[in-house]
């Protein structure tokens, strides 16, 4: 039988539109209007939602990879990603029994690289401790290592159908431009609980992250096209305090240096291992780095584009300094080219390496 839990507040009515936001907050959705509010999201949904890999399976194992790769990292950079370590490592069983460098090796390109740890330690403990199977309760997901109330409840809704609320912050966004005013986090869980159709859980949670990433988007959202439009409190209109925190710009310089290899062996690159407690990336490769720039000015190759977090940096390449040239000096040991598959290496190095045609 269908639940419903109330919102505490007045009851929703629908809000013409042109209606001054501020003296016309929604409180809630109650009663038909909660009905009709959860058909018009998932009517929506199911003629709009963009067909994306793991919305084709109900297997947990998958929907989980999913849900950890899609943390701070955009669909079409997982899309590719997904599909490869699907298909080295495609159950719980072959990630549990793999080696972290493996995993890591995988997961280059993704960034956030605990996550890819974290997942290992995970599926090595469902296999220790639940013989391989998900836990079906939120609970027991929830205590899995890596997996927090987000993930779990994405997990029990859309592999098992449990009628629990996710909230990212696609649906926290929507959220307070449906409600008008800011929310708290445990505000926001709440509201989405209480909009939760738990006939379909789990498509309506994707349903309402499908609607922030697509139509609620953060600068512009599109609200004519909006399936909640009629129960919406803003319609558009973006109180100052909900808007998004920038990013901070910063600029790095690093050093792409090439030797010839030596006999048999083929040409050889230099990099330099994160250390392993950083906490970003640690233990990952990169090409030599540093926030300075160069004391004399060598060619200067590339300049890129890479954000991490909440930094974007403008990232200046310059292609074999000369070795006397602070701060790169010596830094770093000469891995061979045909080695670095193998290896896991970060974004930025990745993204260089294919642009100088040496991946
Ligand atoms: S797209 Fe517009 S109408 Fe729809 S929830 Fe967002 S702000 Fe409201």
């Amino acid at each position: 039988m269908r639940t419903q839990t109330p919102i505490p507040g007045k009851a929703l009515r629908p809000v013409s539109r042109g209606a001054k936001v501020s003296s016309q907050i929604n409180h809630g959705v109650l009663g038909k209007g909660l009905s009709r509010f959860r058909r018009a999201l998932l009517r929506w949904y199911d003629r709009s939602r963009r067909d994306l890999p793991w919305r084709r399976t109900r297997d947990p194992y998958a929907i989980w990879l999913s849900e950890i790769m899609l943390q701070q990292t955009r669909v079409v950079a997982v899309l590719e990603h997904y599909r490869i370590f699907l298909a080295r490592f495609p159950d719980v069983e072959a990630l549990a029994a793999a080696r972290e460098d493996d995993v890591l090796a995988a997961w280059s390109g993704l960034g956030y690289y605990q996550r890819a740890r974290r997942l290992h330690q995970c599926a090595r403990q469902i296999v220790e401790q639940h013989g391989g199977c998900f836990p079906r309760a939120f609970d027991s997901l929830l205590a899995l290592p890596g997996i927090g109330r987000y993930t779990a409840a994405a997990i029990a809704s859309i592999a098992f159908a449990k009628p629990v609320a996710v909230v990212d912050g696609n649906v926290a966004r929507v959220l307070e431009r449906i409600m008008g005013i800011p929310l708290t986090a445990a505000q926001s869980w709440q509201h989405a609980q209480a909009l939760l159709d738990d006939l379909r859980p789990g498509d309506f949670n994707q349903a309402m992250m499908e609607l922030g990433a697509t139509v609620c988007t953060p600068r512009a959202p599109r609200c004519p096209e909006c399936p909640v439009r009629q129960w919406c409190a803003t319609q558009g209109e973006i109180p100052r305090t909900l808007t998004s925190t920038r990013q901070r710009k910063k600029q790095i310089w690093c050093a792409l240096e090439q030797r010839d290899g030596v006999g048999q062996r083929c040409n050889e690159i230099r990099l330099v291992q994160r250390p392993k407690h950083a906490s970003l990336m640690a233990g990952m490769w990169e090409l030599p780095a540093s926030s300075e720039p160069p004391r004399s000015a060598p060619a200067h190759w590339r300049t890129f584009r890479h954000s991490i977090t909440v930094t974007d940096y403008t990232v200046h390449v310059l292609r074999d300094p000369p070795l006397a040239n602070a701060p790169f000096t010596a830094r770093g040991k000469w891995i061979a080219i045909d080695r670095i598959p193998q290896l896991p290496i970060t974004g930025l190095t990745r993204k260089i390496l294919r642009a100088g045609g040496i991946i």
